[in-house]
């Protein structure tokens, strides 16, 4: 990503003495840190591309806490950096290098406050890890259906502050999709207390909405509730070499039928990506000795337990694959028939992103267009990177069914991270003027933070960034919380 034209304006009031005794008195010691090394983590993001500044580390324990801690903020001009498990690909939780204020990490809430299995809904703290929280959710026989290849680490407050794709969207929807209420600390250390399990409230604004995918800039969420299903009894995972992307989206057409509506992710991955999981992620295997251009992960799962003499989703899947190899759009198939064969097939690609980070300078793109025109995107946007760097490595790759694509670089081999940079303007402008043009978003799932603000105000019309704008500066207007993130004020 291109870093921005120019960092942009934020306050830079510091942390002074009389702070820092404020602050450890609300959060404790063990909820402050202010020596380098302890701040190191916090203060640069999981690429290792961007390190900020900060006066301070705060981690409060509540929502109290975290109220007066921004009460105090607030009063003083000094900015916040909200972050939870610091996964964001952006840069939205790292601060910029002149921050002076603090971060205000939420990891210390992760409290499960209530489970509800008749109503299908769970109460959360924002630092709970999401896998913490998934794993809960199984517990009572229910499911959580936000997955990605962070869960180990990001958390809810986090995922619902990108509002966070994943690989189970095509069946379940966003992140904003999963929640029933919130509480929210504004700006101004108010606390919004939304934190209702209804399904259905039509009263006025539906507030929640505004703090979802807000990237931490209109205030901190605390708690949440959020939407179960019930837990997945019969699950089917395959791997298939395919013909081309065309046919990817063929087969998802048609496996919406033919598995009963009990699709829940079709993942599109690159011969070229998955060599680069093979070569760095210790454990993973080929699961198929195929060596075709481009490969699917299809799983079907449905809620129903299996039952002796019935056809279960394995024997479904394994017809609708058998048709398809017959249709010409399988080339070669491999369906998991062990827990390992399943973990192995999503270790792969949930190990994209440690993976290129292992194996050196890259350009990464997360964008969406409509399903049908993703074929022609890939042809149209690999053409005109290699147009401009013809060394340049695709490793494209996406969540297919939803439309979204990781269409991903590495650079030429050898090419050290700063040349790269000298070329990522003018592929960054190539790539988002094309998906543009196709009516395309040019940040699916990753959001906006540091690296697209440029781009955001570039390919945004100036009345969405004029709304965006007044919210901003009507909720925040001494623009403390998250600065210089998301939108150039
Ligand atoms: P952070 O990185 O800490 O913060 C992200 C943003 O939210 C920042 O702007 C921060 O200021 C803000 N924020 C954090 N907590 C709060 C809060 N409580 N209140 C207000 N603002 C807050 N993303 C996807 O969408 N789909 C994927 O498939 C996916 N896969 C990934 C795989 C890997 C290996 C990695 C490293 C990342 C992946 N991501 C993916 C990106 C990342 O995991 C998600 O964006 C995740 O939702 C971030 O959660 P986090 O807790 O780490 O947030």
């Amino acid at each position: 990503m291109p870093a921005p034209s120019s960092a942009p304006i934020i306050p830079t009031t510091p942390v002074t003495a009389e702070m820092r005794d404020a602050l450890r008195a609300i959060v404790g010691e063990k909820g402050f840190i202010e020596d380098e090394h302890g701040k190191q983590p916090f203060v640069t993001d999981w690429r290792g591309l961007l390190v900020g500044g900060a006066g301070a580390v705060v981690r409060p324990g509540s929502t109290e806490e975290v109220s007066k801690v921004v009460r105090l903020c607030h009063a003083h001009g000094v900015a916040i950096v909200p972050q939870g498990g610091n996964t964001g690909l952006m840069g939205g939780a790292t601060p910029w290098p002149a921050h002076t204020g603090i971060v205000l990490s939420l990891g210390r809430m992760n409290r499960v406050l209530d489970v509800d299995p008749v109503g299908y809904s769970m109460t959360v703290e924002a630092g709970c890890v999401l896998q913490t929280l998934q794993e809960t959710a199984s517990k009572h026989d229910r499911f959580l259906p936000l997955s990605l290849g962070a869960q180990g680490s990001c958390m809810i407050g986090g995922n619902l502050s990108t509002n966070a794709g994943g690989v189970q969207v095509l069946r379940y929807g966003n992140a904003r999709n999963l929640v029933l209420g919130l509480e929210v600390v504004l700006p101004n250390g108010d606390v919004w207390d939304g934190l209702r399990a209804l399904k259905k409230d039509n009263t006025g604004y539906d507030l929640k909405h505004l703090f979802m995918g807000a990237e931490g800039t209109l205030g901190i969420i605390t708690k949440a509730v959020l939407k179960l299903w019930p837990a997945p009894k019969d699950v089917s995972t395959a791997w298939l070499a395919i013909r081309d992307p065309r046919a990817a989206l063929e087969i998802l057409s048609e496996a919406h039928s033919a598995s009963e509506d009990n699709v829940g992710s079709c993942e599109l991955m690159s011969r070229a990506a998955i060599d680069m999981v093979l070569r760095h992620i210790p454990g993973t295997q080929d699961p198929l000795k195929a060596d075709t251009p481009w490969y699917l992960l299809l799983e079907w799962s449905s809620a129903r337990p299996r039952r002796d003499g019935t056809e279960g989703m394995s024997e479904k899947l394994e017809q609708f694959l058998a048709d398809q190899l017959e249709a010409g759009r399988v080339l070669d198939a491999a369906i998991a028939h062990t827990v390992g064969q399943s973990r192995n097939m999503w270790r792969i690609r949930e190990g994209v992103a440690e993976a290129s980070r292992a194996e050196g300078p890259g350009l990464s793109y997360d964008v969406s267009v409509a399903i049908s025109r993703i074929p022609d995107f890939i042809d149209k946007g690999t053409k005109a990177v290699i147009d401009i760097l013809p060394t340049i490595r695709p490793y494209p790759l996406g969540h297919i069914g939803d439309g979204n694509l990781h269409f991903s670089f590495m650079g030429p081999v050898g090419m050290d991270q700063q040349t790269l940079t000298q070329y990522k303007g003018a592929i960054t402008r190539a790539v988002n003027d094309l998906i543009t043009s196709m009516g395309g978003s040019i940040s699916a799932e990753h959001g906006i933070g540091i690296d697209k603000l440029d781009e955001l105000s570039h390919y945004r019309s100036k009345t969405e960034l004029d709304i965006m704008r007044t919210i901003k500066r009507a909720l925040d207007p001494q623009n403390i919380m998250n600065p210089g993130k998301v939108l150039r004020l």
